[in-house]
Formats: structure tokens, sequence, C-alpha cells
């Protein structure tokens, strides 16, 4: 019997965040969060969606006809049936990112996968929802991802990055908040600390200001 998903869009875009900006990929986002940060931006994907069985999730890929494939949320890892599309879309030779919000255990999640944590700031509300056991899971291949919206989230996020010595283990990104977080300040703080992580911009909505959905 096939898998079925709750699926809330599929699309092809620009990839805005992380070590791919830039690149034209496709997106599978998957509904709902078992979080509900302060800022969310994607609070329509917290409900809304429709089941589909996995075969037609990459029938539609395939129409798509892109290698870069990312799977998003919501929380993606909240659907148990997640596990097993990121393994098929890697079967399928895809280039395979999940976006994921350091809540859920990765280490279940195929090695082929490149994991984007993105571990939660003060500013989310959801500090205490971080699984920090997910480092030991992280490779090089990987991705972390800290969302800044104020001096708390970049003292916060850079402890975390001196704890757990991020830089060590794959690239790490700090994101100003939208339309929260001056772009300068953060850029400055980076300098000022000498800090060996990226800075984040995101492309999608540079282009895009005023899209709320996947475009
Ligand atoms: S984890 Fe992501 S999708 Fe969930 S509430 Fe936070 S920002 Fe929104």
């Amino acid at each position: 019997m096939s898998t079925t998903l709750i699926v809330n869009e599929i699309f092809r875009s620009v990839q805005g965040e992380g070590t791919r900006a830039g690149s034209i990929c496709a997106f599978v986002r998957l509904t709902g969060c078992n979080l509900r940060c302060n800022w969310c931006d994607t609070r329509y994907a917290w409900d809304d969606g429709r089941p589909m069985e996995i075969a037609d999730v990459l029938a539609r890929l395939a129409e798509l006809h892109c290698p870069l494939v990312e799977v998003t949320g919501g929380e993606p890892l909240l659907q148990s049936g997640a596990t097993e599309l990121l393994e098929r879309l890697c079967d399928e030779n895809y280039e395979v990112l999940l976006e994921t919000n350091g809540s859920y255990n990765i280490s279940s999640v195929d090695s082929r996968v490149v994991r984007i944590v993105d571990f939660k700031c003060p500013s989310s509300g959801h500090v205490s929802a971080n699984k920090w056991i997910n480092v030991e899971y992280l490779t090089g291949r990987d991705e972390v991802k800290f969302v800044i919206a104020d001096r708390d989230d970049f003292d916060f996020a850079v402890e975390a990055l001196r704890e757990h010595d991020l830089s060590g283990i794959c690239t790490v990104i700090f994101s100003p908040l939208w339309n929260a977080m001056d772009t300068a300040v953060l850029a400055g703080w980076l300098i000022e600390e000498g800090l060996d992580v990226r800075l984040g911009l995101q492309l999608h909505k540079i282009i895009w200001p005023d899209e709320e959905r996947g475009v």
C-alpha cells in the first residue's frame, strides 16, 4: 500500500536560502507543524493541505524537471511518511534538501539527504524545543540555520555555535528575520565577532516581497 502525505503545495522556484541559494529548486511543502513560532512566515501550512500518495508527489516532481528538491513545511518530520518520501527522492537521484526545525531527531533521515536544521532562537518562543542531540548526527554536507530577530537571538546563536562547535561540523547560516532584523546591523555583529558563519538572506523575499506563498 502506498504511503499518503498531507501536502500543502508543490512548486518550482528560486532557492532563497542556504548554500544552494539562487539555484532553481522544486519544493514540496508538507502540512502541519508542532511549533508555533512568533514570527512564522508559513502559517498557511499549519493546517491547509490535501492527501497525496508518495507516488503522486513523485509524478508531480517529474513534471517540474528539477534535479534539486527541497522538502519543507511546516515541519516535514511531523508526518511519519516524510522519511520514506526523502528516501524515494534520493533513490530517484534528486539532490534532496530537508528543512527541519530542530525539534525532531534527524537520525532516521536518509544520509544522502542534506539536512538543514533550523535551531530556534529566543524570539521564536521555542528554544526549549531544540533537540541538541541532532548535532551528533550532522555531517559536513548538512547545514545549521539560526533566524536572528535581535541581539538576544544573536548572543544565543553565538553561544550555541561555540558550545557545540557547529562551524567545525558544517556550514552555519545566520539569517536576519525579515522586516525585523536590520541586515547591515547583523552583518556588523558578524564582522565584529569574526564568526565562521555565513550571512543568509532570503532571496525569494527580496525578489518577490509581496508574495506570501511559494511562487
Ligand atoms: S517551525 Fe517553521 S513552520 Fe513551524 S511555526 Fe516555526 S517557523 Fe513556522
